[in-house]
């Protein structure tokens, strides 16, 4: 029998692993990326004996296979996508194609923001509770490639972005997080709120009456798309948690208080009647965007069967994630955080709402057309000074010299890390708090936005001489 021809569009880590796992399973399987392939993953490639292209699509060989593997940084409407969909050759991601050879259940996290504190938390708690664990999606080693190395768990936590979402179809979550939504992204939706929000809801389709969709009960679209699911039929068990005691909601910020009540019975996952309190200033992680992580953290580590207490005590001890709200060093009594991570405004707004002591913003970048209005209420009530770190930083003295006048907050100008740092440093005072959370891309001074943190770390430990 004449073997199944895959293409590989794309060859990031993703795309290597499936390409990898489908030589695996008897495929025929072909790469092409219209860009450059890292070296590392050409050598892998052909240690494989895979072959592949770089810097162009050879047409008349992509249109000729049974399916494609996509990697999600190339949009639907790049030419092979196109050309593949024109002629209906089935388009799926690396993680439906992983999904078919994957042991075990699954834990799958999504949401504008948050996703990867929450994916390492949940990993961190099974992993203190003993479970056998993998972690992937998003984060580290590509899932397709654990499969074809024969790692097996009994359960796999998933980072998932809208773009895997997008190509994930027969594909279901045992546990599903959904932590929020809002703008992201709009680019790739032809700025379309709506298909932006239906491509986060598919985290629940195929999702059964056994399984869990916990999600943030505050959110805008959350509650009302998973309504209209249910009127198409889905029964998946929702377990909504919330800011606020609300009645229907399984976990809550009581009064300081982080709650989980589960009724008995409600669903056969959890040790019956789950329960957990903690003060929310036992939390590790600080701030009330990660309460929230928390919660959803803790809901679904329940629904995988830890015990409560184990996952309380995991909450106090769960070291974070590089490049969120990370605390660098102390220095004369300045306080340095790097929040490199924080690439939108969103995320600086929830970054700054953590802050319990007057902070020093540093903030700029690629700007991806950020409306920053919706920070002022908050800079005025904290903000001692700001420094702008960026190649170009017109965008943002336009969208705060007038502001930081009426409110006498000063700017300063600065064009690299280490003046960024001096700058930072010298406006600020004792008991302070110097923030880097940037509300932009780092690409025009920065490999990415960890290249951006850790310079910042390295520039804060100078300070200490
Ligand atoms: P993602 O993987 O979705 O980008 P991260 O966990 O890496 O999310 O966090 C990115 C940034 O988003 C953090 O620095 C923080 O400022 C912000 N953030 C984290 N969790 C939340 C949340 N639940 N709601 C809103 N913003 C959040």
């Amino acid at each position: 029998m004449e073997k199944k021809k895959i293409i590989i569009l794309g060859a990031g880590e993703s795309g290597v692993g499936a390409a990898i796992l489908a030589q695996q399973k008897g495929y025929d399987v072909f790469v092409s990326d219209a860009g450059n392939i890292k070296p590392a993953y050409k050598e892998m490639l052909d240690l494989h004996g895979i072959p592949w292209e770089e810097g162009h699509h050879t047409m008349e060989r992509i249109i000729n296979a049974d399916e494609c593997v996509k990697s999600p940084g190339i949009p639907e409407t790049a030419s092979a996508p196109q050309a593949l969909a024109q002629r209906g050759i089935p388009i799926i991601g690396e993680l439906e194609f992983a999904g078919r050879y994957l042991k075990g259940q699954t834990i799958c996290i999504t949401g504008s923001n948050g996703k990867t504190t929450t994916t390492s938390l949940i990993y961190y708690i099974l992993k203190e509770a003993g479970f056998s664990v993998g972690l992937g999606g998003n984060i580290g080693k590509s899932l397709a490639l654990q499969v074809a190395e024969g790692e097996e768990h009994d359960w796999t936590v998933l980072e998932v972005s809208s773009f895997q979402l997008d190509t994930m179809y027969d594909f279901r979550a045992d546990v599903s997080v959904l932590l929020n939504i809002t703008p992201d992204h709009l680019d790739r939706y032809g700025f379309e709120m709506q298909r932006y929000v239906d491509s986060k809801m598919r985290i629940i389709q195929n999702q059964r009456k056994q399984d869990c969709f916990i999600f943030w009960n505050d959110d805008v679209y959350a509650a009302k798309e998973l309504a209209k699911r249910r009127e198409a039929g889905n029964r998946v068990t929702a377990l909504p948690f919330t800011d606020f005691p609300l009645p229907g909601s399984f976990g809550a910020d009581d009064k300081g208080i982080m709650r989980i009540d589960v009724p008995e019975g409600f669903t056969s996952r959890m040790e019956d009647g789950a329960q957990l309190s903690i003060p929310v200033s036992e939390l590790s992680i600080p701030g009330r965007h990660n309460v929230r992580n928390c919660l959803a953290a803790a809901m679904a580590a329940l629904a995988a069967g830890v015990e409560a207490e184990t996952v309380k005590t995991c909450l106090r001890t769960f070291p974070g994630v590089e490049h969120r709200l990370e605390r660098v060093e102390d220095v004369g009594g300045v306080h340095y955080v790097n929040d490199s991570k924080a690439t939108n405004v969103d995320a600086c707004f929830v970054a700054l709402e953590a802050q319990t002591t007057p902070v020093v913003l540093i903030v700029g970048g690629t700007d991806k057309g950020n409306d920053y209005t919706t920070l002022f209420p908050l800079i005025a009530r904290k903000c001692r000074a700001i420094v702008f770190l960026g190649a170009d930083n017109a965008t943002l003295h336009k969208a705060f010299d007038t502001f930081a006048a009426e409110h006498g907050i000063p700017l300063a100008d600065t064009h690299s890390m280490p003046d960024c740092v001096k700058a930072a440093a010298e406006m600020a005072m004792a008991g302070d708090t110097v923030l880097l959370s940037p509300c932009c891309a780092s690409f025009d001074l920065f490999q990415n936005m960890g290249h951006r943190g850790r310079l910042f770390k390295e520039e804060v430990r100078k300070l200490k001489g």
